[in-house]
């Protein structure tokens, strides 16, 4: 932990030291009227989200005291750079090709990185990691499966690092709802140094509320709670997400027609000839190889289409990544590509 977390004193409201039912508030300089527009938000929100945790803990058996709820799970990214990382002195280990955030919020917080490429077939270097690692390294994010190139790193390695590293290691799994692949929150008593990172925001389909996930030792998930803001998750968020987290059933639904959808468009794709590879896919996008990347790219944005241009990004050459979409979406794709290809 870095000196200045260990010594901070946490922001409290009078309503942590109350812990009964008050009928009368003036505690909180709110609006006791209330709001002509919003009903029921006059009033802060639960800072620890009691009633959203409770019922992640019986979705996904995580203990509530092992559970840290962000605004977004982009926040519990930039939480770790600041309970454990010292600016200047301090760095951490990212394995590219790998999600931007890491190293955006490693230079934000002014925290040195250290870059230790994924192998070509996009899995952990460990004796390139295991070499990177010094007294002064306190993260190493892996993100499985693995945003852009959409495979799951080997569980077996993940957990080598795991065994060997003393700092904390970040599996990020965003995109875990796609995946066969077991997820690694059934491991936390197992590893005291293992943080693990979801998010609402793509099986669930609530990106716009910005609700994100860490799961780890309750020791840690104090610390993440002690440097949060107080509200960091809204009332309106809290609200939906409660609602929805009843929808398990038809998110498990959607997610197998995403997945159905995910091998209907890589096999479509893979026998164009001008396709040179489809990375087998365990999230909700596939990295393909292809030529003229960027005039297909441009050709397809003129049609309306957006889809991520990763033809620039070493070990992605030649790499546009694409969302799966609805059925109808997949198929306008898939007609374009071809008229782009044959005229
Ligand atoms: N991790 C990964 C691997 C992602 O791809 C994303 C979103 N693109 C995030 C985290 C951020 O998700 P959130 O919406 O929860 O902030």
């Amino acid at each position: 932990l870095r000196d200045n977390i260990k010594r901070l004193v946490p922001y409290s409201s009078a309503r942590d030291e109350f812990k009964g039912e008050a009928s009368i508030l003036l505690d909180a300089n709110e609006n006791a009227f209330g709001s002509p527009y919003a009903r029921n938000y006059n009033r802060y929100p639960d800072p620890l989200q009691h009633r959203v945790k409770e019922k992640l803990h019986r979705i996904k058996g995580v203990p509530v005291e092992n559970i840290f709820l962000g605004n977004g799970s982009d926040e519990a990214i930039d939480i770790l750079f600041r309970a454990f990382c010292e600016p200047g002195r301090d760095n951490v280990i990212l394995v590219p090709p790998t999600y931007g955030m890491y190293e955006v919020s490693a230079n934000i917080n002014n925290v040195a990185y250290k870059k230790v490429n994924l192998t070509i077939d996009y899995q952990l270097d460990l004796d390139g990691i295991a070499e990177a690692i010094d007294a002064h390294t306190k993260l190493i994010f892996i993100c499985s499966p693995n945003n852009p190139t959409g495979n799951s790193i080997r569980r077996q390695d993940i957990e080598t690092i795991l065994v060997n590293f003393d700092g904390i290691v970040v599996v990020d799994e965003a995109y875990i709802n796609f995946s066969k692949q077991p997820s690694f929150t059934t491991d936390l008593a197992e590893f005291p140094n293992l943080v693990v990172l979801q998010t609402l925001s793509k099986a669930w389909g609530l990106a716009a509320l910005r609700l994100g996930m860490a799961f780890a030792n309750k020791e840690i998930i104090a610390v993440f709670n002690k440097i949060k803001p107080p509200y960091n998750i809204n009332q309106a968020t809290q609200d939906i997400v409660l609602e929805a987290l009843e929808g398990v059933e038809i998110v498990n639904e959607w997610i197998k027609e995403v997945v159905g959808e995910r091998e209907k468009l890589s096999a479509a794709l893979q026998v164009l000839p001008q396709v040179t590879h489809v990375t087998p896919s365990d999230a909700n996008f596939i990295l393909v190889k292809l030529e003229e990347p960027r005039a297909l790219y441009n050709f397809l944005v003129d049609k309306g289409i957006i889809v991520r241009d990763r033809s620039k990004v070493e070990l992605c050459e030649g790499c546009l990544r694409l969302t799966i979409g609805t059925p109808a979406e997949n198929k306008t794709l898939l007609k374009e590509v071809k008229r782009f290809y044959n005229g």
